[in-house]
């Protein structure tokens, strides 16, 4: 490609919309443009670079045997109805009607449709294992679209769906994907880890998901650093502490007190009760309230801990719980916030496991300017269910080997599913078995965030000059800056390093615009591309071509003669590198 004839328009203007670093140079790099909220066109850069995630993906699909098809994207409600998640799903679920005032959805995943297909077309055991997959734009109506490529309404994904005589066929086609994935991530020149995840509104029995690492990721994952232990924060199971270590000394007997009512005008914050009562943290049970499914709970976690809102969700087994603003508590609940406890409290009451342990704690009073203390759980209330609700912290110990952990953030690329015959029962797909008695097909369910990946690589790969494309996900291999426009002969050296070049099979851009050499140099730096190589003044006196590799900022003089070829190789050897390695970087 002659830059001179590309729709690639770059700024210097960290462009104000953007938060992430992703988002900024995507913009920048005149990858993408914004249509409107969420919505994104990819520019020819932008598109090169989803094509080359979109190739690794269906190649490595295909050699763990899945087929590739392509569903609509608009469907029908009711098969949402049959599987039960036209109402459930949600507001994410675009509802609308077509002109006979019928219901459709536009696909944000397509479990549905899929079992649809393998309830018709599958009837004999003989016909399994099958795994099916697709490409395809998808569309939920994100609470907050943000980050551009990184959580849009419209997004490409990769959804695979594999369909199994039994549960432990159904684990081995599970155990083929998760070896996918990780070939996948390997091949697209990402670090990653694979983590225990929470299976979510889809619903089944286990996942897990595939983190790029990056400072900047949404997700935080917890990490053993003794064993092979690795979750997301979401799904980490939290071990209560042995009973010695559960409540750090203070200045409050063991022994049971009675509940009083004591000022504390103008303490809200858990820090400010503690340092006015003279009492630890973690001696106050907090109490927040969250709407879930638009419901007031209050929830009780220890001073010096946080909610972790998945696990609150899973416990309440509903669709969608959120914090509530001030004045929502107030409007909702008629309860003073900043002196809410659990004691009497005329709301749902839930209580993470570690508050029945507490003895003569401190909590709000529910009344302006009060708080209890002599609190007892289990005397002085009774929540109406108790679990894991915490979000699981550094100081804490791996749930397997009680290991020390690490705390690290990631962005979710990949997320496999075990979903049993949760839709298959629903949705009646069944098979013959080899004594033609009917079972129900045992699901799987796996998706990849395609132009999320494109995202996370640049989060991953990037310096203050711009994007650092890793080669496999390079839009191209090569930049020739031509720096000599206005001597033919220089042109020509340029105009044939391209071509021989492409001849070798390389993937590259031709710098042929009339610009400065300043910025072409900030140009190339800053849309990424793995080589440089610059056609000018060394050239001109010696033969010479300069090479520079964009993540290092190494150069290298090649002889003119022998520089497609030189370069062709490094390109091959490294990809090559890429390909053949088998396994994560953890393993
Ligand atoms: P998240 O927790 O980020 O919302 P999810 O659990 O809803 O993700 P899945 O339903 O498992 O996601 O979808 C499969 C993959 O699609 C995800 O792993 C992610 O990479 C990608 N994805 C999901 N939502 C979006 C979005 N709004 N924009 C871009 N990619 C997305
Ligand atoms: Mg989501």
């Amino acid at each position: 490609m002659r830059y001179s004839q590309m729709l690639l328009p770059t700024a210097k203007e960290v462009p104000a919309e953007a938060e992430v670093i992703s988002h900024q140079l995507l913009l920048r790099a005149g990858c993408i443009r914004k249509l409107t909220s969420g919505l994104y066109t990819y520019l020819p850069l932008g598109l090169a670079v989803l094509k080359k995630v979109e190739a690794i993906v269906r190649e490595e699909m295909n050699r763990f045997g899945a087929q590739e098809l392509l569903m609509p994207m608009v469907q029908p409600a009711d098969l949402w109805e049959e599987s039960g998640r036209w109402l459930k799903y949600g507001p994410e679920l675009l509802r609308f009607q077509d002109r006979h005032n019928r219901d459709y959805c536009l696909g944000p995943t397509h479990e549905e449709v899929i079992t649809d297909i393998a309830r018709r077309e599958f009837h004999s055991y003989r016909q399994l294992p099958v795994n099916l997959y697709q490409i395809q734009t998808k569309f939920r109506d994100e609470i907050r679209p943000r980050f551009g490529l990184m959580r849009g309404r419209e997004f490409v994904m990769k959804d695979a769906y594999s369909f199994d005589v039994s549960d432990e066929a159904a684990n081995q086609s599970y155990q083929n994907m998760h070896n996918a994935y990780t070939h996948i991530f390997q091949r697209c020149g990402l670090e990653f880890r694979a983590v225990e995840a929470d299976s979510g509104s889809i619903g089944g029995s286990f996942s897990h998901e595939f983190m790029v690492l990056a400072d900047t990721g949404e997700d935080t994952l917890v990490i053993c650093q003794e064993c092979e232990y690795a979750a997301n924060v979401e799904k980490a199971k939290v071990v209560l502490a042995a009973a010695s270590e559960k409540i750090a000394p203070t200045d409050l007997h063991d022994d049971l007190h009675d509940c009083v009512k004591v000022e504390t005008p103008g303490m809200k914050k858990v820090e400010r009760v503690a340092d006015f009562l003279k009492v630890s943290p973690q001696q106050i049970i907090k109490t927040m309230i969250y709407l879930a499914d638009d419901e007031p709970v209050a929830v009780l976690v220890r001073g010096d801990r946080e909610v972790q809102p998945v696990k609150l969700k899973n416990l309440l087994h509903v669709n969608e719980v959120e914090l509530a603003e001030d004045d929502t508590v107030w409007k909702r609940t008629k309860l003073p916030v900043g002196y809410i406890g659990p004691v009497g409290i005329p709301i749902k009451l839930v209580a993470d496991q570690e508050i029945m342990t507490m003895t003569n704690a401190v909590a709000g009073a529910n009344e302006k300017g009060h708080h209890l203390t002599g609190v007892h759980p289990g005397r002085d209330f009774t929540p109406v269910a108790v679990g894991d609700l915490r979000q699981i912290a550094e100081q804490d110990r791996c749930p397997v080997c009680q290991g020390a952990l690490e705390l690290t953030e990631g962005i979710e690329v990949g997320h496999i599913f075990k979903l049993g015959t949760n839709y298959s029962e629903a949705m009646h797909a069944v098979y013959q078995d080899k004594e033609g008695k009917e079972q129900t097909m045992v699901m799987g369910c796996y998706g990849i965030g395609v132009s999320r990946v494109v995202a996370a690589a640049i989060e991953q790969n990037h310096d203050k000059n711009g994007i650092i494309f890793p080669l496999p996900l390079a839009p191209f291999q090569v930049i020739i800056l031509n720096l000599g426009m206005k001597n033919k002969e220089t042109c020509a050296a340029a105009e044939k390093l391209y071509q021989d070049l492409q001849a070798a099979g390389v993937e590259v851009l031709l710098d042929d615009r009339d610009e400065r050499p300043g910025s072409k140099f900030k140009d190339a730096d800053l849309i990424g591309i793995p080589y440089r190589v610059t056609v000018g003044k060394t050239w001109e006196k010696e033969g010479k071509v300069e090479l520079r590799t964009r993540h290092d900022g190494a150069t290298t003089l090649l002889a003119y003669e022998q520089a497609s070829s030189t370069l062709a190789a490094m390109i091959r050897d490294e990809l090559q590198a890429l390909n053949s390695s088998n396994g994560q970087k953890e393993e």
